[in-house]
């Protein structure tokens, strides 16, 4: 627990009236070291000067000189080590957006505050201070990892594949799996894509790292199969996969010898940069799949990287809506707005659609209620082991009856 009165704030108001107001509001919960500045220049002074400096600012965002966004600004070339929260009387999304900028800058934010603040939430804010978190960021492990060592573990094999289950939002059925990869890396643990990714595809390794996520996929198809699991199996390919017209028939080849048809592959495709000046070899390798009968799935749906003219260009059978989309989409009207319009796009184009990110019952139940065809995230399971999958399957199916995640409406 803090101690309130070891904690020094600043607000930061042009307001005297709020000043005032919340000053007195801090003393009767115990925060007696409190100063106020009516300018972002003041302040600038005080977070300079070692006695006077904060650990957590009160902003205003609307300020007549320097407002609320430059002074976030200005704090990091001031290098403040302090919390954040901001206080404003402008709506919902302009206080996110603020506090989407705050992050950006890596500035910790216990939240922020609706004027007119009242006590209770001015307690309940500033009840989640952590002190020292600003001073002592937790050791993430941020190594990069280099060209030749990623070469090294695709060559030794030490990528992995987990599964994440997508389901029929009204059966409850287990339609398909999303093929996601990680490193089993012999020293730093499990490292997830993001990591290492985009690695691949600055070294010219991506072909080579595809190629081992779909052969090993396919195997793993091929497995599931024989004990009678018929799973679609979806892989992600990357814009540089796309790059040559050798990745399509390195993809029909794969798949013929493995046995199995393309109607039961499905490659997930954002558009991780901006399609280059020649735009027409990914458009034509797509083309071609997608006549060959491979189901193809536009990924990130609702992103800057996956838009509009891709899903004018290209045949997508499968719309998957972003997951900062659908989570907690029935909270927030914005993201609902984003979600209705995404899904109602899909229909209009006959296209199968998959929410990602569904982590708890309340994303589900806006599912079915909304009528989107899969889900996939958390809350029906996480990325799993191809072994682990037949059990995980059976304890589904029990969850489906007993937790009756199918109720009314069918
Ligand atoms: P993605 O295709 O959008 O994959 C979904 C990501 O969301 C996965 O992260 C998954 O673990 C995560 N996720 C699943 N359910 C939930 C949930 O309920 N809540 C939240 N917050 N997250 C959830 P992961 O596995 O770290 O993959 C990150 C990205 O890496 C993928 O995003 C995909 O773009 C890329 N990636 C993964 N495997 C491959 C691959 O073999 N090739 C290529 N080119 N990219 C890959
Ligand atoms: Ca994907
Ligand atoms: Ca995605």
């Amino acid at each position: 627990m803090h101690s309130a009165s070891q904690i020094n704030i600043l607000i930061l108001d042009d307001d005297p009236f709020i000043l005032k107001m919340l000053t007195k509001m801090l003393a009767n919960q115990g925060f007696t070291k409190v100063s106020t500045c009516d300018n972002g220049r003041d302040a600038l002074t005080l977070i300079d000067h070692p006695d006077t400096r904060p650990n957590l600012i009160m902003l205003d965002l609307n300020m007549p000189d320097m407002d609320g966004i430059e002074f976030v600004r200005y704090l990091v070339e001031h290098q403040y080590q302090g919390h954040l929260v901001l206080v404003s009387g402008e709506d919902e999304r302009m206080l996110k957006t603020a506090e989407k900028l705050v992050h950006a800058h890596q500035i910790p934010m216990l939240g922020y505050l609706h004027k007119p603040v009242t006590p209770d939430k001015l307690a309940a804010i500033l009840n989640t201070w952590k002190p020292h978190a600003a001073e002592n960021p937790s050791p993430t492990n941020h190594k990069l990892y280099s060209a030749e060592e990623l070469r090294t573990a695709i060559e030794q094999h030490e990528l992995v594949n987990y599964y994440q289950p997508k389901v029929s939002v009204r059966t409850g059925d287990v339609i398909g799996v999303e093929t996601l990869v990680r490193w089993h890396h012999a020293t730093d643990g499990l490292i997830f894509p993001d990591r290492f990714i985009h690695i691949a595809e600055e070294n010219h390794l991506i072909n080579e790292l595809t190629t081992l996520v779909l052969t090993n996929a396919l195997n793993q198809a091929k497995s599931w199969h024989q004990s009678g699991l018929m799973l679609r199996v979806a892989i992600n390919v990357s814009m540089d996969n796309l790059a040559s017209l050798d990745f399509q028939d390195l993809v029909v080849n794969l798949v013929t010898e493995a046995g199995l048809s393309p109607q039961s592959i499905v490659l997930e495709v954002t558009e991780s940069q901006v399609m280059g000046a020649d735009a027409r070899v990914p458009l034509e390798i797509l083309s071609r799949l997608r006549l060959k009968r491979f189901h193809l799935s536009i990924d990130d749906f609702g992103t800057g990287h996956s838009s509009m003219a891709q899903l004018r260009d290209i045949p997508f059978d499968e719309l998957k809506i972003d997951q900062g989309f659908v989570h907690r989409a029935w909270a927030d009207a914005t993201l609902r707005a984003i979600y209705d319009a995404s899904l109602s796009m899909a229909k209009q184009l006959d296209m199968e659609t998959v929410a990602e990110g569904v982590e708890d019952q309340q994303d589900w139940e806006l599912l079915r209620q909304t009528g989107c065809d899969l889900a996939q995230g958390n809350f029906v399971s996480k990325p799993l082991l191809g072994a682990e999958f037949p059990n995980w399957v059976a304890s589904w199916k029990q969850r489906v009856r007993t937790e009756l995640l199918l109720q009314s409406g069918n």
